[in-house]
């Protein structure tokens, strides 16, 4: 945790955060939590905790990334995949019954 929480525009003490965007890979940021559009009256106040990455850093990062949501996107499609069967497994008993 940093030792010194900054405290935005609005006067509440800024949220940590980690972006997982391809351009800032793990990059912790500070921002208000009423930082957006959704609020009726925003804080803009926004700063990076983290120095910026090295090359080779945001290509190893991004490549992990890469692996990770490759993972999660085959493991949704396993499990869409077990329900049907479970589904027309479950069709097919109640019509032999
Ligand atoms: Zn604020």
């Amino acid at each position: 945790m940093p030792e010194v929480i900054p405290v935005c525009y609005c006067g509440n003490l800024a949220k940590l955060n980690t972006s997982w965007s391809n351009d800032n890979p793990g990059m912790r940021f500070f921002r208000c939590k009423k930082f957006g559009n959704r609020f009726r009256k925003p804080c803009q106040f926004f700063s990076w905790f983290d120095p910026p990455l090295t090359p080779h850093s945001r290509i190893v990062l991004l490549g992990l990334l890469k692996k990770v949501r490759t993972l999660e996107g085959a493991r949704k499609r396993e499990r869409r995949t077990w329900l049907l069967v479970l589904v027309i497994v479950t069709v097919l008993l109640f019509l032999k019954a």
